[in-house]
């Protein structure tokens, strides 16, 4: 079936500068700074107050603008340069993949993941899991890679973050327009929207189709938000991680089944199914069955399509794993078993878990028993795979459980700070980025004079404390806070102390309060005189999670205590742009998960990359990452049974470890200027060791090599 993208194109834009509004719907944009800075440039309060969408900006600028600068020589030569590189960046031969990996080209990948995090103005995602697809599909595109994403679009997105006066999490949704949105609308031949529709219990919900072009990478959406759909299913797609289990079934099912119906609509033929995380397992009993329709058996079948699944897993923590109670599955599923062919007991045997409290339906389980390949995403995180699923492979030893790892990675290009970017240009070489995942390039770090990165860091931290003064400000001025929410938001910061960010989804075991243990001993640590402390906090917590919103109170409750003068704080509703702006300018991030329940983790790599240091307990990256010399570590790599007894020593070491090694390094003595040399000879190490190991280059690499030509070359 054909179809077509329509590029809504109403802006009437100047001849000269016509292409900006095609520019606007290709996130690359996103993640290249000059072509960033073309819509920037023409109006930055305006820019920053719509979250950089350059949809919406376009809209909203004054036309004046755009017919003065298509009248501007500067303006109109970095146009032109801009468009330049953006043709030959889509039409380019000479990639990645032509040149290391041609094999692949002769197939292609479809990546299925719930959420997708790929720009601050497009709030689909809920923490980590959703910035590494949206760095996988960058990454994908930047090497060539032939690959297509699967997921949802949310009408109203991730909740937006407010804390009252005492600290407690409120949340608020977005209302989204998509026609206000980089997201391109799929239309059908007739010209209406290109739908789909999945069939659950005594109904059928219908998703209507978007597409978002991530560079040469087409990322594809569903979205329940559809007149012939019930008011309930609407709202299917209204937000992640629904706690109702019956929502997330049905959402599990839309995203699974619709998105294989989808892509046959569309002509896609991939042959590679990528499953990020177990929501989108139910892909592989779609496929199944379109086997079975054909005339095949059940088993034949499945061993048909398991050739072409690989799966990714990214809970360590049982309780953590997508499951669902076998009622639901008798609900919703029983016209399928017999369709497959399968009896009920079959049928559940495909996803059994056996639990304490009764057998379930576990979606890792499916995804494990239907893909060819099957990793985590860190070596330590590997181990603790194979022994959780070890009960899959009865009559093996855990070391022999096939379940591998692939390092999570970064998309270097959406992380790396400008200034930071400009600095390697000058003294990695001008192709540093092609050798990026080379330990060799990156030896050359040691070339940069040291006071040129601590210019840059005092530029970035600077950054940093601007725009929490500025967001405090508009808060103040708005009449939204209270005097001591201004202080607890960051206008007493000072940009020469010692700064340390901890920043990520406020689960309990990342245990944000940790720090916080002992506070009369904290308050001391950080009030020094000589020696200043901050600390800067963000993040969300779901919404259920009480627990988790209790740890943002104690936080929140200690950046408005007098006694710490203003030097803890806590920015609202953590999202990338926050992200960015404090992996690049904190001097120190710290990351405390109660061992190992940490996958990988990924804010830290982009600390590192930008020359923060890390500060972390050994779980997930951190145990590949820390070599001795580029950082330091919270507590040891043992294993304990008792957590009280974990969390106290974990305290203890993090504050002997500040007092005796981080602040004191920090504040030493400052030879040649305004700086400690050692502080910044630690940041050439942090560098020179994790730049070339965490980058998505390195890890799309490896899933090309272990994961996808294996998957498209078994027949
Ligand atoms: C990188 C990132 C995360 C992941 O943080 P971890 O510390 O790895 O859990 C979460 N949220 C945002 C906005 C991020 O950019």
């Amino acid at each position: 079936m054909a179809y077509t993208k329509v590029f809504p194109n109403h802006y009437n834009f100047p001849k000269r500068i016509s292409r900006l509004g095609e520019l606007a719907y290709n996130l690359w944009w996103a993640w290249n700074p000059s072509a960033l800075r073309l819509f920037s440039e023409l109006d930055r309060p305006l820019w920053d107050s719509l979250n950089h969408n350059p949809i919406a900006f376009l809209h909203q600028l004054d036309h004046e603008k755009l017919k003065a600068v298509a009248r501007d020589i500067y303006y109109l030569d970095e146009y032109d340069a801009v468009m330049e590189k953006f043709d030959a960046y889509m039409a380019a031969q000479d990639t990645w993949c032509t040149r290391e990996c041609p094999e692949t080209l002769n197939g292609k990948v479809a990546y299925f993941s719930f959420e997708f995090g790929l720009h601050e103005s497009m709030p689909f995602y809920a923490g980590g899991l959703g910035i590494l697809s949206g760095d996988h599909l960058k990454e994908a595109s930047d090497m060539g890679i032939p690959l297509m994403g699967v997921g949802f679009i949310y009408h109203q997105g991730y909740f937006v973050q407010k804390l009252t006066e005492d600290g407690w999490q409120e949340t608020s949704y977005y209302h989204f327009n998509f026609e206000e949105m980089p997201i391109i609308a799929l239309m059908d031949e007739k010209g209406k929207p290109l739908t789909i529709a999945v069939e659950l219990p005594e109904r059928t919900v219908y998703a209507r189709t978007w597409m978002i072009q991530v560079g040469r990478v087409p990322l594809y959406l569903l979205d329940s938000n559809v007149e012939d759909n019930s008011a309930h299913d609407k709202q299917l797609t209204a937000r992640l991680y629904s706690n109702d289990l019956e929502i997330r079934i049905s959402q599990e099912i839309l995203l699974g089944c619709g998105g294989v119906r989808l892509l046959e609509k569309l002509g896609e033929k991939p042959t590679v199914w990528h499953m990020n995380e177990g929501h989108s397992a139910f892909l592989t009993l779609e496929r199944v069955h379109g086997l079975v329709k054909k005339g095949m058996h059940f088993a034949d079948a499945a061993a048909e399509v398991k050739k072409s699944n690989v799966f990714t897993t990214h809970t360590p923590v049982p309780a953590g794993n997508d499951q669902f109670p076998l009622w639901l599955i008798d609900k919703y599923f029983p016209i399928t078993w017999k369709e497959l062919g399968l009896t009920r007991d079959q049928f559940v045997d495909l996803g059994k878990q056996v639990q304490s409290w009764g057998d379930t339906f576990s979606m890792p389980v499916l995804a494990i028993k239907l893909s060819q390949k099957v990793n985590g995403v860190s070596k330590l995180h590997g181990e603790v795979a194979r022994e959780m699923w070890n009960f899959l492979w009865p009559d093996r030893k855990v070391e022999d459980v096939p379940i591998g790892s692939i390092t999570n990675g970064i998309h270097v290009n959406s992380w790396l700070a400008r200034r930071m970017r400009l600095l390697f240009d000058r003294y990695l070489g001008a192709n540093w980025y092609d050798h990026i995942d080379e330990e060799e390039i990156w030896k050359r770090i040691d070339l940069i004079p040291e006071i040129e990165i601590w210019d840059i860091r005092r530029h970035l931290k600077r950054k940093l404390i601007n725009y929490t003064i500025d967001s405090a400000r508009m808060h103040w001025s708005s009449g939204k806070h209270q005097p001591s929410q201004v202080i607890a938001e960051g206008v007493l910061l000072d940009q020469y102390s010692l700064t340390i960010g901890f920043a990520r989804r406020f689960a309990t075991y990342k245990r944000a309060n940790l720090i916080l243990s002992d506070y009369e001993r904290l308050i001391r640590l950080i009030t020094r005189e000589d020696m200043p402390v901050q600390l800067i906090f963000a993040g969300k917590a779901h919404p259920a999670d009480e627990p988790g919103k209790l740890l943002i109170q104690q936080v929140y409750r200690a950046a408005k205590d007098p006694r710490s003068q203003g030097r803890i704080v806590f920015l609202e509703d953590y999202d990338l742009n926050i992200a960015h702006l404090m992996v690049q300018g904190v001097d120190v991030w710290m990351n405390t998960p109660r061992r190992p329940n940490e996958a990988s983790g990924t804010s830290g790599m982009k600390a590192a990359l930008n020359g923060t240091l890390n500060f972390s307990v050994l779980d997930g990256w951190w145990c590949e990452g820390y070599n001795g010399k580029n950082g330091w570590v919270i507590g040891d790599d043992k294993e304990y049974s008792d957590p009280n007894e974990q969390d106290k020593l974990d305290a203890e070491n993090i504050y002997n470890t500040l007092e005796n090694e981080v602040i004191p390094l920090y504040y030493q003595t400052r030879t040649a200027g305004d700086f400690s040399e050692q502080w910044v000879a630690k940041i050439k190490e942090s560098i020179r060791s994790c730049a070339p190991q965490f980058s998505t280059r390195r890890m799309l690499r490896q899933y090309v090599k272990e994961m996808y030509l294996p998957a498209m070359q078994s027949k």
